[in-house]
């Protein structure tokens, strides 16, 4: 559905380039959701932004691509690329940005922008494409008060559940979704799960959910990828990365996390991820890592499969994991 293949993607500052994103490679199959975790500054929401073709200055793409398989008018397959991909914006991929306080225009009521998005490109008449968003509305239970509200009358919560709701009307085949639930109260957010679940289910399309929140993740996402400073260190089911995480710093993530019955001491990551103006050589979590060998310092490690669909990018894999042919690092 979507690729990348070595992506890299950077910001242009006055004090030089910020490398936010470094030779990512990926694949987001149909029907999944995918999640993408990390701390914040790893590069998630940048790679989000590059998947949804939104690269502009200061950001700018600095190596590989990102193709997105589509359907052109006659329903034909087309693999769009950067750059083409904004032609296929909500019809085919969709984006929930981060922060719905701030996304929706305050002096559009919400019905205006659900008619610019829903009827875009269609010959309907008003009174039927009313008719078909509030029947959306009643799918996931959104009060139908909210369609003829503007933004600022409704609470953070249900902003963000009519958000959703603009950027799956259209059924698009992929939706990819930015921190959905930041900021929002744990029953906010449960609702906000369930209802992109069901969006998902309705749709039987793709979704990418970039969440800092590991629960989140645990909750919604099928297969998952984590990030740290620019890489992507890990990724495959998300269960198997809960259970069996292979690469150190998703192992201290994991196990920095609460869970019920059990009441030892947790401890957090000591240290701070490098510059990503100025990254370190070798791996990039050397300097936090407790497993770090000399050969970290020095080169950069590969990715090693370590299960079905399951790869991590550390040296101690070397000899345990299986070494990835040419055709699968594409
Ligand atoms: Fe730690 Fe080395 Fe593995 Fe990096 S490559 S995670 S520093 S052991």
């Amino acid at each position: 559905m979507l690729k990348l293949t070595g992506l890299s993607a950077r910001y242009d500052t006055v004090d030089g380039y910020v490398n936010a994103v470094d030779g990512v490679n990926l694949l987001i199959k149909r029907n999944e959701i995918f999640g993408i975790a990390g701390e914040s500054g790893c590069g998630k929401s940048t790679l989000l932004k590059v998947m949804y073709d939104l690269v502009t200055f200061p950001l700018e793409i600095s190596g590989g691509e990102v193709s997105l398989e589509s359907r052109d008018k006659q329903g034909g397959a087309v693999t769009l690329h950067s750059g083409e991909i904004s032609k296929s914006w909500w019809n085919t991929i969709s984006y929930i940005p981060q922060g719905a306080m701030h996304v929706m225009n305050p002096v559009i009521r919400v019905r205006d922008q659900f008619y610019d998005t829903a009827g875009r490109g269609k010959k309907t008449n008003k009174k039927e494409l009313r008719n078909r968003i509030i029947a959306y509305f009643k799918e996931l239970e959104l009060p139908e008060e909210a369609f003829d509200a503007y933004p600022h009358q409704l609470s953070g919560g249900m902003r963000q559940r009519v958000l959703i709701a603009l950027a799956t009307i259209s059924s698009p085949e992929i939706v990819l979704a930015d921190e959905p639930t930041t900021a929002l109260d744990v029953v906010v957010q449960r609702g906000i799960l369930t209802m992109l679940k069901r969006a998902q289910k309705r749709m039987g399309n793709s979704m990418v959910i970039v969440s800092h929140d590991m629960g989140v993740h645990y909750q919604i996402t099928s297969r998952l990828g984590i990030m740290y400073a620019g890489k992507l260190i890990e990724s495959g089911p998300t269960m198997e990365i809960f259970d069996r995480p292979a690469h150190p710093y998703a192992r201290m993530l994991i196990a920095a996390l609460p869970r019920i019955g059990d009441n030892s001491q947790k401890e957090g990551i000591p240290g701070t991820p490098p510059s990503l103006r100025n990254p370190p050589a070798g791996c990039r979590f050397a300097a936090r890592c407790p497993d770090a060998v000399e050969r970290c310092k020095a080169e950069d490690p590969p990715s090693f499969a370590v299960g079905d669909d399951h790869l991590a990018a550390c040296h101690l894999l070397a000899g345990k994991g299986r070494s990835l042919s040419a055709a699968e690092v594409q």
